[in-house]
């Protein structure tokens, strides 16, 4: 059954996740105005979904039960699959100009998906059993499940067993008959308040001494011991002011970030997909981050094409659209933009099958894909700001345009001031203008910088992370015999 956006958001209220921020405990968090934005996200990817337009993109026939499902809860069954995935990402990107979230859970399905096979065929376990049930349960109501990763790791010279608090990455705490006690923490988890369900995977290869943090499972995100704590960004208080309108830039649309805490939570049998095989976890890890790094390839684009449009309008408005240098630095942005697009579509067409049956994505191609967006959204943005002008850090708020205060001589109101001030060309009003730099200065600076810069450094996997893959699936050695041959070197 696909839900649609309104069901989605209706059934978070049935859900008892404890949501931590502030220093209070949030009981409401859907309505939260801080928590919203990132709410209207994950809705997006139901809604576009029942769009006729898009129907093709957003969803997809199941191989575990032959029924429409979104895409978001697909197992990628060809390199077409693994395309439309990317064009869909950029498609979000596009509506949100924010990070929508649930691309986590989706490369976690696709990741566990062919890892738990290949566990199976070797010891003999039965997680992907496991798994595929608990797939279909998913698929079948339409869920979000948070693909969670990436542990606090605590001293970064030290081994998981090494660490001086154990709980710093997250562990099997203890073994029964019926299932296992875990317990730790995941860091800033994109969208884990917003999830149905989690999904965690290791954090890294794990060798044997490391092998009680080999483990992968699922749980409902208000399972008993599960609690999150709310990751703050720059200038996200600007939500809870009342009339901040403009101010806000991208009033609807965020990304949300959270520390997700196992406090000793019980986890059935029939929901683990790992359990001490420390050496798969380096597996999972690798598939799972090579689809992440392929997500960027489509979701930072379609960010990307938003930005382009905003910097565009913002010279239309400021009058300077017909510069050439302007011209010439939103063909640099667009050009910058299509590369990491490239990245993306380049590596799902040189997708493979998994022993599994579904399709995994080049590895090396996914991660220069990443490795490229550590980098380019950063140019994009200095050529957005360039473009913009300091007014996008330097205008008074959106209460002064609208002020009747009498502050002239003749009694010019506050509003009549800013407006007379701030005009630029007649293409636009002033709040117009207003509105494309507030929303330029939300993406370089604001809350959704996070998603669109920070997040391009260090989501999915920060640079030198992609440089040892790059590093492993170069393939120096076959370089060095062509040159040897054709240099004539035996
Ligand atoms: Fe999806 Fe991109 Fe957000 Fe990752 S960063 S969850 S790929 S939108
Ligand atoms: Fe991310």
């Amino acid at each position: 059954m696909l839900m649609t956006g309104d069901q989605y958001i209706e059934s978070l209220r049935k859900l008892g996740t404890r949501v931590y921020m502030f220093g209070e405990k949030i009981d409401n968090w859907i309505d939260h105005p801080m928590i919203r934005p990132s709410i209207n996200c994950v809705k997006m990817t139901y809604d576009l979904a029942h769009d006729p337009q898009y129907v093709d993109l957003m969803t997809a026939k199941s191989n575990l039960t032959g029924e429409t499902v979104n895409r978001f809860g697909h197992l990628h069954q060809s390199t077409d699959d693994l395309r439309k995935k990317v064009k869909m990402q950029r498609l979000c990107g596009q509506k949100t100009a924010s990070c929508f979230q649930r691309c986590v859970g989706m490369d976690a399905f696709n990741a566990v998906f062919s890892t738990t096979f290949e566990i199976d065929k070797k010891c003999g376990t039965k997680y992907h059993e496991n798994f595929v049930e608990y797939l279909k349960y998913v698929q079948n109501n339409d869920l979000i499940v948070d693909g969670a990763m990436t542990d606090p790791k605590g001293d970064r010279g030290l081994a998981p067993h090494a660490q001086k608090d154990p709980d710093l990455f997250l562990h099997i705490k203890e073994k029964r008959e019926d299932g296992i006690v875990v317990r730790g923490a995941k860091c800033h988890q994109t969208g884990s308040i917003n999830s149905h369900e989690h999904l965690i995977m290791p954090t890294q290869a794990m060798g044997e001494d490391d092998k009680a943090y080999a483990v992968a499972f699922a749980c409902p995100s208000d399972v008993e011991g599960l609690y999150m704590v709310y990751g703050r960004q720059s200038c996200d208080t600007r939500k809870m002011e009342p009339n901040a309108d403009v101010d806000l830039g991208n009033k609807n649309f965020g990304g949300q970030e959270a520390l997700v805490v196992f406090d000793d939570v019980f986890i059935p049998n029939d929901r683990i997909f790992l359990c001490e095989e420390h050496e798969f976890a380096g597996m999972l890890v690798e598939r799972f981050a090579g689809y992440h790094r392929q997500s960027y390839g489509g979701c930072k684009v379609g960010v990307g094409d938003v930005i382009i449009g905003a910097a565009a309008l913002a010279a239309d408005y400021n009058g300077a659209n017909k510069a050439s240098h302007i011209k010439d630095k939103l063909i640099e942005m667009t050009h910058l933009n299509e590369t990491l697009y490239c990245c993306g579509i380049a590596c799902s067409a040189e997708g493979y099958p998994t022993e599994a049956g579904n399709y995994q994505i080049d590895l090396l191609l996914a991660n220069v894909c990443k490795q490229n967006v550590t980098r380019f959204p950063y140019e994009i943005v200095r050529l957005a700001e360039d473009i913009a002008g300091g007014l996008m850090v330097t205008m008074p708020s959106s209460i002064d345009f609208n002020s009747d205060l009498e502050v002239g001589r003749n009694g010019e109101t506050l509003a009549e001031v800013c407006n007379k001030f701030y005009a630029a060309s007649d293409t636009c009003t002033t709040i117009e203008r207003m509105r494309i730099l507030r929303f330029l200065e939300n993406i370089c600076l604001g809350s959704s910088a996070v998603g669109y810069r920070t997040e391009s450094m260090h989501g999915a996997g920060s640079p030198q992370a992609q440089r040892i893959m790059i590093a492993r699936q170069g393939n120096i050695n076959a370089k060095k015999e062509l040159a040897k041959e054709i240099a004539g070197i035996k």
